[in-house]
């Protein structure tokens, strides 16, 4: 095995015989690690295995597994081809992503739906949806069309940095430094953890206005009226 690769909730594991296996857990599927041939007890069935003289990595439950044999295979497959980037996608440049929200496809639709549309940019979580537009102090109603090119690069950035930062702190996508102060504090992990996602009717840690729930597209999301207002005041 050479790689790992996820495609939005897909995953791709490439072999060294040119060979990838495509699986996507839906809701069900399972990867357990153990020691070499060392089987867990489970009654869930297992879908696919790889063994090296040490450990096992094993798939159970998952329904949706394919041999793929050449990149253009990956390229046409019916849904990776609909895919957008993976936000953690090696490479990935936020110049891409601000270009991409500045196009014909996307520069008129609401950034909270658009950030739930895995054409555009996949692997975003709901509440990674909640969390960069308040870190790119931005209104979950407004459209690309209606920021400067500073502001959409500080969304493009924020995504990318964001998605980063949570896979590596855990799921932090508070500053880091804040969360640390109010874990001393004696704040628990879900309230520490978010500047605004699952905070509705708590102040906001930057200005103090209650945080707002609203749904869009039957999910959740939550925004500071005051940090991320609306209407475009004064900028060029
Ligand atoms: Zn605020």
């Amino acid at each position: 095995m050479t790689q790992i690769e996820t495609r939005g909730k897909a995953m791709l594991t490439h072999f060294d015989n040119g060979l990838s296996v495509y699986s996507h857990n839906q809701l069900y599927g399972k990867w357990m690690v153990c020691k070499a041939h060392d089987y867990p007890e489970t009654k869930r069935q297992l879908r696919f295995a790889m063994h090296n003289d040490q450990k096992s990595a094993l798939l159970y439950s998952a329904s949706d597994i394919q041999i793929l044999s050449s990149p253009s295979e990956i390229e046409t497959h019916p849904f990776l081809s609909q895919l957008g980037p993976d936000v953690l996608q090696k490479g990935l440049q936020p110049q891409y992503l601000q270009l991409a929200l500045r196009s014909q496809k996307y520069a008129r639709r609401r950034l909270a739906t658009l950030y739930l549309d895995q054409h555009f940019l996949a692997g975003i979580g709901n509440y990674l949806r909640s969390e960069i537009l308040f870190i790119a102090r931005l209104h979950p109603q407004r459209r690309p069309i209606d920021c400067t090119d500073a502001q959409l690069l500080a969304l493009a950035e924020a995504s990318i940095a964001t998605a980063y930062q949570s896979y590596r702190y855990k799921g932090i996508t508070n500053d880091l430094d804040l969360a640390n102060e109010l874990k001393a504090q004696g704040y628990h992990y879900r309230d520490y953890r978010y500047w605004v996602f699952g905070r509705s009717h708590q102040p906001c840690y930057v200005c103090g206005t209650a945080i707002i729930k609203a749904m869009v597209g039957n999910r959740r999301i939550y925004y500071c009226p005051h940090c991320q207002p609306l209407e475009a005041s004064g900028h060029p």
